[in-house]
């Protein structure tokens, strides 16, 4: 059991992994059902929100691509107001706070106010998405490293590290790069990656809609835009991918593998 609740405020920023409730830390699941409000992003899944406690106070903080529903400063002053009433508060965020997430950047604003808080690690996408779609992201044979970037930068992907994209032997995980796919293949073509390294794009990993598209640097555009591939969506570079046809065990309730 985990000790009675300190009587001050406190935010305690926790991981709501990739969506697959299961995949939930015990300590999250505690947290869960004993907060007194809840704030969360889109990317939490229903099927989590289930483990949340009835009388909780729920406050969605959206965050959408073009369509924010709070600024992060809003977000950012929320939390500070709530603890600072006394509320036990925990700030639920898809995956890992602290990966692409901006968890550390709201810890900041916390810190500077002298709010209490904790932080409960999550399982990343990269990691979860992974292993529902049978990918490992290193294996003696294909990669020895894995990257994670993300595809969303202020100005396009211009800002991506090519060169150390294209490496052979490492895998390359990008988050939030649906939109910037074509780019994306165009570049690590335009760096030296050969237009037949595998790459793969899974759509709601781990929950029931998941959805796994593979195919190679030179063809994946065309192929997820056939697909109609929607977000969330993790894209996954490297000889890895090719795993996927032998590995891949979890049955969402559709088949929706595109070989
Ligand atoms: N903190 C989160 C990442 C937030 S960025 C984490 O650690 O996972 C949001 C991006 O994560 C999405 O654009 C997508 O690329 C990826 N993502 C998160 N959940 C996903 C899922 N279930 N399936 C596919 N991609 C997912």
């Amino acid at each position: 059991m985990m000790p009675p609740f300190p009587a001050a405020g406190r935010v305690y920023l926790v991981g709501a992994g990739p969506g697959d409730p299961e995949l939930l830390t015990l300590r999250a699941v505690r947290l869960l059902q004993q907060a007194e409000v809840i704030v969360y992003d889109h990317l939490v899944s229903s099927a989590v929100l289930e483990f949340v406690s009835p009388a909780a106070e729920r406050i969605y903080a959206g965050k959408r691509r073009n369509e924010h529903t709070m600024r992060q400063e809003q977000i950012n002053a929320l939390l500070i107001k709530l603890a600072t009433e006394g509320k036990q508060v925990v700030r639920l965020k898809g995956g890992d706070p602290f990966i692409f997430g901006r968890g550390g950047e709201e810890l900041q604003a916390l810190a500077a106010h002298g709010v209490a808080f904790e932080v409960v690690p999550g399982v990343t996408a990269a990691s979860g998405v992974a292993s529902y779609a049978g990918i490992p992201l290193t294996h003696r044979d294909y990669a020895q490293s894995c990257l994670f970037v993300t595809g969303h930068l202020k100005d396009g992907t211009a800002g991506l590290d090519w060169p150390n994209l294209v490496r052979p032997h490492q895998t390359v995980v990008i988050y939030m790069g649906l939109g910037g796919l074509p780019e994306i293949c165009r570049q690590m073509m335009a760096h030296g990656a050969a237009p037949t390294r595998p790459i793969a794009v899974v759509q709601d990993g781990s929950i029931a809609t998941q959805k796994v598209v593979t195919g190679t640097l030179a063809d994946m555009p065309e192929r997820v835009a056939q697909a109609g591939l929607k977000s969330p969506c993790l894209t996954i570079i490297g000889e890895v991918v090719k795993l996927h046809h032998s590995l891949a065990w979890f049955k969402p309730l559709l088949l929706h593998t595109v070989r």
